[in-house]
């Protein structure tokens, strides 16, 4: 069985997230979308409702895994048995920060390589923080984010709104 782990913070998923993840399911048996509890960012979603979305974005894939994880990502390719770990790289601007973290964990588990996977075009420049802003603004992006997080992130922004009125 060979098996990846495509590990992130996923706050919240979106197509381009999705697309990474259907060409890394083409290649390995499985695959464990690793949602990260502890992010060290303050995130806008929580770990429960992160990993809930990504359950409903991902239904009916079939050799994929959902599961949360906290400390180190090479600790839960260890204990799921994950021989490759799959990051996207959108931009030469990733490309630093992911070499960098390929590194550290090649030297924290010499047993786990990364294997950097580009998107389709149309999700070359899409990210959750922009997604975030789009929404937030009142924005439509219906072919960037699976409608349930359309959805979530609508119903947030409508409960902090509420927040702020009864400051
Ligand atoms: P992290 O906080 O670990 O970067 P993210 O959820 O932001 O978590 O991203 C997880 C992985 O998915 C990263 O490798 C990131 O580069 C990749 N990724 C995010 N958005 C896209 C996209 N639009 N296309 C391809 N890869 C992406």
């Amino acid at each position: 069985m060979k098996r990846a782990l495509y590990p992130g913070t996923f706050d919240p998923i979106t197509n381009g997230h999705l697309d990474i993840l259907k060409k890394a399911a083409r290649i390995f048996d499985e695959v464990i979308l690793a949602v990260a509890s502890i992010t060290g960012k303050d995130t806008t979603f929580t770990v429960e409702e992160r990993l809930e979305l990504c359950r409903q974005a991902t239904q009916g894939m079939a050799n994929i895994r959902i599961l949360s994880f906290d400390g180190l990502v090479v600790d839960c390719a260890r204990k799921t048995g994950a021989l490759a770990m799959i990051r996207g790289l959108r931009a030469i601007s990733d490309f630093e920060y992911e070499l960098s973290l390929a590194m550290m964990n090649k030297k924290l588990y010499g047993d786990l390589d990364t294997i950097f996977l580009v998107p389709d075009n149309k999700y070359l420049y899409l990210s959750s923080t922009i997604i975030k802003q789009v929404v937030y603004l009142n924005g439509n992006i219906p072919d960037l984010i699976p409608q349930c997080v359309e959805q979530a992130l609508k119903k947030k922004n409508l409960q902090h709104n509420n927040d702020l009125e009864k400051k």
